[in-house]
Order: structure tokens, then sequence, then C-alpha cells
């Protein structure tokens, strides 16, 4: 694979727990960007990024750990 895993648009975001459609918004107060679950029931939520690609790592990252304890 030549291409940044991270550029490829083509991977989504998904909650790492629910597999629902995460919403990604920049928080006006502290200029950072967050993502965050839909779902009631599941409410996961990641913050206080300084990119929509940070976020977007991070919620990678947070699905490769959630796998390696719930698999
Ligand atoms: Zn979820």
């Amino acid at each position: 694979m030549s291409r940044d895993y991270v550029d490829d648009l083509r991977w989504g975001w998904r909650c790492p727990r629910c597999d629902a459609d995460a919403t990604v918004t920049k928080d006006p107060r502290t200029e950072t960007f967050l993502w965050e679950c839909p779902e009631e029931s599941c409410s996961a939520i990641g913050f206080g990024f300084s990119s929509r690609r940070k976020a977007r790592i991070a919620l990678r990252e947070y699905r490769e750990r959630y796998n390696e304890i719930y698999r």
C-alpha cells in the first residue's frame, strides 16, 4: 500500500462501538474537533483534536483499542 490510510477518504467515520455513522464537528468555543456517536444508547465520543485528520486517527485508534479488549 503506497497511500497513507489517513488520507483515504473511503475510510469512513464509523463509531468504534456500534458502527453507526459518527458525526464530526468543530467546537467553536475551543476551536477543536470532536467526533460523536449519534446513538443514544452508545454515546461514544472523542474530543479535543486539532484537526479533522487527528480526530479521524483517534477514531481509528479507539476502534483498535476497543477491538483488542472485547474481541
Ligand atoms: Zn456508537
